[in-house]
């Protein structure tokens, strides 16, 4: 898509700085890292929202999240990753280009879990979770 920051970036059209590339999937260090080495990995084609990509690109992401985590562990010493999707524009997503972050972490590194993003867990009554749970399965089918 022409007016994708992303697309150009796969494109070659702007620099990125290329860690890893395969036929459908593309990863390259975050401009504006939250962390030396915070990596981004993406598919080659235009699709917003992981619900958005067809299941043989959603597969390819997954694989090349597969390769890219250990590899930033490895390069930058760390002792794990935070893997996040924004997964659309209500959960912060800016650049909507489907797109995984990869963070580097560090034992002591004060920054804690995805589960930081909340104020704690809400208070679901057994009844609401098993409804729950049949709307998704519902949606599922
Ligand atoms: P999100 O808020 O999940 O959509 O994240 C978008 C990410 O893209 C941000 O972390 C930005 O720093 C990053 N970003 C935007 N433009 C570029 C670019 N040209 N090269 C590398 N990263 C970028
Ligand atoms: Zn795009």
């Amino acid at each position: 898509m022409e007016d994708c920051i992303f697309c150009q970036i796969v494109a070659g059209d702007i620099p990125s700085r290329t860690v890893y590339e395969d036929e459908h999937a593309f990863a390259f260090l975050d401009v504006n890292p939250l962390a030396p080495g915070h990596t981004l990995v993406i598919p080659k084609s235009h699709h917003e929202t992981l619900g958005d990509l067809p299941a043989e690109e959603s597969a390819a992401l997954a694989a090349a999240v597969h390769e890219v985590a250990p590899a930033v562990e490895a390069g930058m010493d760390a002792d794990a990753t935070t893997v996040a999707c924004n997964n659309g524009e209500a959960a912060g997503q800016e650049v909507p280009h489907v797109h995984y972050h990869v963070v580097p972490r560090y034992e002591g590194d004060g920054y804690g879990p995805i589960h930081a993003l909340f104020d704690g867990p809400t208070d679901v009554s057994d009844d609401e979770l098993d409804d729950i749970a049949d709307d998704i399965g519902a949606a599922l089918d």
